[in-house]
């Protein structure tokens, strides 16, 4: 069943078919709607929430 998936950085709507899944090790399941989000994630370590660009910036 396709359903809609959040970007696990982002916070934004993944459109159906879009996006790049990530399962770590202990099984968590990411969901990413880019490859900038997902190397701002993974290999960057970057906040949500003190990265612009996303939805959560500037919550608390
Ligand atoms: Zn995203």
């Amino acid at each position: 069943m396709p359903r809609r998936n959040i970007c696990s950085f982002c916070q934004y709507d993944i459109p159906i078919g879009r996006g790049i899944m990530y399962v770590r090790k202990d099984g968590t399941i990411l969901h990413f709607c880019s490859k900038k989000c997902r190397n701002a994630m993974l290999e960057q370590k970057k906040n949500p929430r003190k990265t612009r660009w996303t939805k959560v910036y500037g919550q608390e």
